[in-house]
């Protein structure tokens, strides 16, 4: 019997990537990161992460509702929940990628130590960068919460219904 090589449509599996974070909140850089994981893979798990040492400001059931809200409109994309270890929770989704996102050098070096953590635990689950677009390069979530706390207006930063919860929990923009 003659072997052939598989043609490309006959390799092609359905991707499941998962985009782990604590999404406290969920901000315009996350939405940019996972539109353009939607964009590559045929569907992207938001994952939640519990995260109860960083003592986040939203609770898990607001960020995921939070996250649901904003992402309603790619339909590509799911978000679920979870908490222990990031590699765990992959294979439990029978997902091979994680996706993460890259601002400055500043998240280089921590990105990096991350990914080579997972794979040592986990060779068979590989680590994605994606480039932050300029215009949320500087963005985190930590920035947003500072900003809101402080009376200023965060809607350039984050979609209307995060603005929502943050005005709820800070007060309504001074300036
Ligand atoms: P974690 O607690 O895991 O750091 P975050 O919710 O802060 O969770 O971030 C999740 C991922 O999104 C990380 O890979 C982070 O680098 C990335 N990220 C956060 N903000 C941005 C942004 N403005 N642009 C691109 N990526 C971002």
């Amino acid at each position: 019997m003659m072997l052939r090589r598989k043609t490309a449509s006959e390799s092609a599996m359905s991707t499941l990537a998962v985009y782990p974070g604590t999404f406290d909140p969920i901000t315009r850089g996350h939405v940019d990161v996972v539109s353009r994981a939607a964009a590559i893979f045929d569907h992207v798990v938001l994952a939640v992460a519990a995260s109860e040492r960083k003592d986040p400001a939203f609770s898990l059931e607001e960020r995921v509702a939070l996250a649901n809200d904003v992402l309603a409109p790619i339909d590509n994309v799911s978000v679920v929940e979870f908490s222990g270890l990031l590699v765990d929770f992959v294979r439990s989704q029978g997902a091979h990628v994680v996706i993460r996102g890259l601002r400055a050098i500043g998240d280089f070096e921590y990105e990096v130590q991350l990914a080579n953590l997972n794979r040592r635990m986990a060779p068979d689950v590989e680590t994605v960068f994606i480039a932050a677009s300029q215009e949320y390069a500087f963005l985190s979530s930590s920035m947003v919460r500072e900003i809101s706390s402080h009376g200023g207006d965060v809607s350039d930063f984050v979609d209307p219904p995060v603005a929502d919860a943050l005005a709820r929990v800070y007060g309504p923009p001074r300036r």
